[in-house]
């Protein structure tokens, strides 16, 4: 069923400052998008089936822009160590086990139900290199209703032996026969994954590039997480004046090729210009930046700058898959970032997350991320009755409360483009 109201505290962005709310309100599914939200319910509407979530919270769909499904397995494992060692104990050995896929289906099984089961509703996930465990990946997630762009993960240089594909041909090769077959799910959208710069010859961008112009792919990648990286990244490009430009060179950055770029913790002046110019989206993955020691994105200045950002959980990097422990870890992360380095750009604000996790990643997807009329309809209704205080609290510090502290299991009810995922649980 696509057209129905929901009734309750409706919370929304309208922009990165303007955080709407209309307690004891109604927002009103209309053929999977919104037809807005009102105090009293419009005469037009009254024959549409009501959810009476009166008293509950209502938000938007939380968006994921960047996650590796395939390294769930080990969340909250190596988190004390820096990012060579990780990668090379925990990363490189678990993706290589997608290669088996009854491993592969066993561990998408967990990670589908997971995200199902979060407030999640649209994500930018990275898969590994084997197309037939990518396929099965997003199988699992359309079954799950999940929006998602799913990318199989490109490298053909400086990667473990069993994580090497063996040629700029193979990889790109095995790319297309993807592309080919995950060409029928619904919801789950294939994405161009080259890993990053340092794991992909020119050949094989190249090949990529062409790719994206046959089937006006989007692209998702990393950039400039660490200082060490992107010295590499010179290294490895000359001619490059920055980290981006080894992707724009091959038209992998925004503009005709929507461009997702996770961290971008250290973009420099023209990086920053360029992805203003071109529209290139941001994944803020502040948990992750901590975790690896890559340091504290200036998210606040993008912002300022519009530049187009959202958070990600950059599981395994960062623990959880809660894209509200990403928002209060965003809060925290812009606050030391502050107070250590930079007065010059200040902390983000509860607004600013709230807008981050929600608008700010969802206009990846199109119009997805708010109420405002037009939008697809994503909404998950919160339920924090057993989150006890004596205090009377207004719905804004309910909302910013969950911030902090909302679980799972304080999620009643999960809508995806006007489709019911679940309610009443
Ligand atoms: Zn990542």
């Amino acid at each position: 069923m696509r057209n129905y109201v929901i009734k309750g505290n409706i919370c929304y962005s309208r922009t990165r400052k303007e955080l709407c709310i209309v307690e004891n309100g109604y927002v009103v599914c209309r053929d999977g998008k919104s037809a807005g939200v009102y105090e009293l319910l419009p005469e037009s509407y009254e024959a549409f089936p009501c959810y009476n979530y009166e008293n509950k919270i209502v938000i938007p769909g939380l968006v994921d822009l960047h996650v590796h499904a395939p390294q769930y397995p080990f969340r909250g494992l190596g988190m004390d160590q820096e990012l060579i060692d990780w990668l090379n104990t925990h990363t490189f050995v678990e993706e290589a086990k997608y290669a088996d896929l009854d491993y592969a289906g066993r561990a998408y099984d967990i990670f589908a139900e997971d995200l199902r089961n979060s407030a999640t509703t649209r994500a930018c996930v990275f898969g590994t290199i084997h197309a037939d465990a990518t396929l099965l990946l997003m199988e699992k997630l359309e079954n799950a209703g999940i929006t998602a762009y799913v990318g199989k993960v490109n490298m053909d240089r400086n990667s473990p032996k069993c994580l090497c594909e063996e040629s700029a041909e193979r990889s790109a090769g095995d790319t297309q026969r993807w592309l080919h077959d995950s060409r029928n799910f619904k919801h789950v959208m294939p994405i161009l994954t080259p890993r990053f710069t340092p794991s992909c010859t020119d050949e094989l961008l190249e090949k990529l590039s062409e790719l994206q112009k046959r089937y006006h792919l989007p692209v998702q990648s990393h950039l400039s997480e660490n200082l060490g990286e992107i010295a590499w990244v010179k290294e490895l490009c000359p001619g490059t004046e920055f980290y981006g430009e080894s992707y724009d060179r091959y038209g992998l950055f925004g503009n005709s090729c929507p461009a997702v770029m996770a961290h971008c913790v250290h973009s420099g002046e023209a990086e920053m210009d360029l992805m203003k110019r071109r529209g290139v989206f941001v994944a803020h993955c502040p948990e992750s930046n901590a975790n690896l020691v890559s340091g504290a994105a200036p998210v606040k200045l993008y912002l300022e700058r519009g530049i187009r950002a959202g958070l990600g959980t950059d599981i395994a990097a960062g623990s959880s898959l809660s894209i509200f422990k990403a928002m209060a870890a965003a809060v925290q992360c812009s606050k030391l970032r502050w107070r250590l380095y930079d007065q010059s750009v200040a902390p983000l604000t509860v607004e600013e997350v709230f807008y981050l996790a929600t608008k700010g990643g969802g206009e990846f997807f199109g119009k997805a991320g708010s109420f405002e009329e037009g939008y697809e309809f994503d909404a998950v209704v919160m339920d924090d009755s057993s989150i006890r205080s004596p205090r009377e609290l207004r719905v804004r510090e309910r909302l910013e409360r969950l911030i902090y502290l909302a679980e799972d299991r304080h999620i009643a009810a999960k809508f995806i483009g006007g489709r019911e995922i679940f309610r009443e649980r």
